[in-house]
């Protein structure tokens, strides 16, 4: 996959895009990022890229002219297939697991971080085919939003993980949070690990760990529950955390 980000701050993408998984992914050239200044294309003197609010107000917008050029550059360097243009925004839909799964499909994207009050409605209007938001609360650019999307995204691109069952227990996979994990030691500090994952019996590790992650969703996310298709067995292990819940209260 391509990704093509807009930006004032080129810079603040370096540790993202040199380390851990993203870096990995570059590195093996199953993901391409291209950052582009959006200064580098302002065309007056000082290189002025924001102005005044028409109508007044506070602050200052992105204008026009540095991003349409920005665009027509990246967009131009398609041949076929089309990207999709995402302005990070706070008014755009909230990115979950189902939203990431679903771009990791696409071909191509062109992201454009906001800075200031936002960017000129025209902006949008022309180019962009999806706002998204990190959350319901504001932030001073679209830099920070551009790289927790670009890491939940490029994981989810085939290849990227060494072992792509990585993701399919990962919490939001199936609507439901992931289970507790534990490592070695056996015992630290006087606290132990479950003996059922020791048991090496699979099939009551599997079932502990169903339990431990409906468990999980029920006493920190309710709201995820009420969205998940559960099957009747997993139905039937949600009632008897509910039992235990009301034996422990
Ligand atoms: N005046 C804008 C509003 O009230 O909707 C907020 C502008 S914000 C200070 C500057 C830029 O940061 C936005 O254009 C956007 O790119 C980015 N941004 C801020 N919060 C964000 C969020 N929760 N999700 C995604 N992008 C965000």
């Amino acid at each position: 996959m391509r990704i093509d980000v807009l930006t004032l701050f080129p810079e603040m993408f370096a540790p993202l895009l040199s380390t851990s998984i993203i870096g990995r992914a570059i590195a093996k050239g199953l993901l391409e990022i291209k950052l582009y200044n959006i200064r580098d294309f302002a065309k007056n003197k000082h290189k002025r890229v924001d102005d005044y609010p028409y109508g007044g107000g506070q602050g200052m917008i992105l204008a026009p002219q540095p991003l349409f050029d920005a665009l027509y550059h990246v967009l131009g360097a398609y041949e076929s297939e089309k990207p999709k243009v995402i302005l990070m925004s706070p008014q755009g839909k909230v990115l979950d697991q189902d939203l990431a799964r679903q771009l990791s499909k696409e071909h191509g994207l062109v992201i454009i971080c906001g800075h200031y009050e936002g960017v000129d409605q025209r902006v949008i209007d022309r180019f962009v085919d999806m706002e998204i938001s990190i959350g319901d609360y504001v932030l001073t650019g679209g830099e920070l939003p551009a790289m927790v999307l670009i890491d939940c995204v490029g994981r989810l691109i085939p290849g990227v993980l060494g072992n792509p069952e990585s993701t399919q227990d990962e919490s939001f996979s199936r609507g439901l949070l992931e289970y507790p994990q534990y490592t070695r030691p056996y015992e630290y500090e006087g606290y132990t690990v479950p003996d059922v994952l020791l048991s090496g019996n699979h099939q009551e590790i599997q079932r502990w760990r169903l339990k431990e992650s409906l468990r999980n969703t029920l006493q920190k996310r309710p709201d995820l529950l009420e969205k998940a298709e559960l099957s009747p067995y997993e139905m039937e292990l949600l009632e008897e955390i509910k039992n235990e819940m009301r034996h422990t209260e």
